[in-house]
Parts: C-alpha cells; sequence; structure tokens
C-alpha cells in the first residue's frame, strides 16, 4: 500500500534520512522505533509532502507521491496527525472535526457517517462536541487530532507519537482506538517512543538510528529481540 524507497533528505546542508526504504501492507499496522533525533518524523513529514524528499521515491498504491503538495497527498488518502495534537484551540470539537473533511467536501455527503465514527471510537468527543479546543485535556485534544485525520478519509493513516505527555489511562484509550482503527480496514504507520505498546498492537516494525533503517521484522520477534529490548524496551 504505502512504500518509501532509497528515500534521502536533508535540512540544509545535513543529510538526516540516508537511503530509507519501508513498506506497510493493506491493513497493516507498522510502527517505526528509534531514538531522538533518528529521523522518524522526518520520515512521516516526507510521505506526507511536508518536507521534500532529495532522492527516492514515495509510492501508495504503486502510484507516486513525491514531493506532490500535502492537499493532493491528503486527497490521494493518506492523513497525517502530526507530534503535539495541533488542533484548533478556538473551534469546537466538531468544527475541528468538520476541517477534517476539507479534502472530501465537493464530493462527500458521509459527513453524518464519518462523525459517527469518531464519535463511536472516542465517546468523549460526543459529549463535548461543542467545547473549544483548547479546553480539552491533552488526551482529548489527541483523541480530536486522530478524528479529524480519519474524517478525510485516509487509506493509511500517520500517526507521529499520539502517547506523548499522556496519563496512562488515556494512552491504553488511544491504543485500543488505533487497534479498532485498523479493525476497520485502514492501514497504519506509528512512530512511538513508547516502543512496548506499540510493539503490542504492531504487526510489523522497523528500528530507524541516525537516518538508517538498521532493523525490521515482525512485532513479535522484535519485542524479543536483545537489542531492541536493550534499546527501546528497558533492558
Ligand atoms: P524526535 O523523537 O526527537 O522527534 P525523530 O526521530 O522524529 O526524533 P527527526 O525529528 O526526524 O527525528 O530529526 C532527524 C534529524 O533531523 C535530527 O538530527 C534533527 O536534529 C534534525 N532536524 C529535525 N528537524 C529539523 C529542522 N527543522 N532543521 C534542521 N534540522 C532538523
Amino acid at each position: 500500500m504505502l512504500q518509501l524507497i532509497d528515500v534521502i533528505t536533508s535540512y540544509g546542508a545535513t543529510e538526516v534520512l540516508h537511503r530509507i526504504s519501508l513498506e506497510v501492507g493493506e491493513g497493516e499496522l507498522v510502527t517505526l522505533l528509534g531514538s531522538n533525533g533518528a529521523g522518524k518524523t522526518t520520515t512521516l513529514r516526507v510521505i506526507s509532502g511536508l518536507h521534500k524528499l532529495h532522492q527516492g521515491q514515495v509510492k501508495l498504491g504503486g502510484v507516486n507521491l513525491e514531493n506532490r503538495p500535502p492537499d493532493d497527498i491528503v486527497r490521494m488518502g493518506i492523513a497525517h496527525v502530526p507530534e503535539g495534537r495541533r488542533i484548533f484551540p478556538g473551534l469546537t470539537v466538531r468544527e475541528n472535526l468538520e476541517l477534517g473533511t476539507v479534502a472530501w467536501r465537493k464530493r462527500g455527503d458521509r459527513f453524518d457517517q464519518d462523525l459517527e465514527r469518531v464519535y463511536r471510537l472516542f465517546p468523549v468527543l460526543r459529549t463535548r462536541d461543542q467545547q473549544l479546543g483548547w479546553s480539552m485535556s491533552g488526551g482529548e485534544q489527541q483523541m480530536v487530532a486522530i478524528g479529524r485525520a480519519l474524517m478525510a478519509r485516509p487509506k493509511v493513516l500517520l500517526l507521529d507519537e499520539p502517547s506523548l505527555g499522556l496519563s496512562p489511562l488515556l494512552v491504553d484509550q488511544v491504543f485500543a482506538a488505533l487497534e479498532e482503527i485498523k479493525r476497520q480496514g485502514t492501514t497504519i504507520l506509528l512512530v512511538e517512543q513508547n516502543a512496548a505498546m506499540a510493539l503490542e498492537i504492531a504487526d510489523r516494525g522497523y528500528v530507524l538510528s541516525g537516518g538508517t533503517i538498521v532493523l525490521e521484522d515482525t512485532a513479535g520477534r522484535l519485542s524479543t529481540n536483545p537489542e531492541v529490548k536493550a534499546a527501546y524496551l528497558g533492558g
């Protein structure tokens, strides 16, 4: 479904991704692990067109995406939930979710169905739908950010650190929602610091270190791999 082939990119003169290749099959949940500065966020930004690649290819269902504008890439089926839950603080929950439909507005008449899907995944958002973004907890804002991405009806959902700064209870809720989103058929590429939880729900994973993929395996095998345990699972 999603393929990166020999992707190279830089910030200024500094190359930060060195020939990255990875693949996410249809319906798969794949996690991208790695320590701070490894290049995980940059990889997601290259896929969604927010950062230009210098060499290589990004393909969705065999169609080249590299260097297309981000709004085209959303329309083609990729939605990105960036790190830090960037929702609009002065808009209500419902208005934030409506913004996710921009890519489809002319064609779409399934708004109510799409909204219902988000409210089923995150019941708390239904009860807060007129509340302003800034007044929500971090966890609720993360749910709005994921919900808004789903309103774009993505084939592939990119998530950057969805558990960051959330209480353990909310992390559990967000991860349960990700499992449900996968069960409903959406393909997911998940960047997570919480490697243990990511490997619990993932099918496969890649480990990125210093801008290079150093390991690739099933989630089960990665979670028992001694190097992964030592570096990312607290020994
Ligand atoms: P983190 O978990 O800290 O977000 P990451 O694995 O997502 O790390 P990236 O944010 O992709 O890593 O960063 C990869 C490299 O690119 C790092 O060395 C980082 O310092 C550098 N970098 C990231 N953003 C910029 C930028 N806007 N300008 C210059 N260098 C950057």
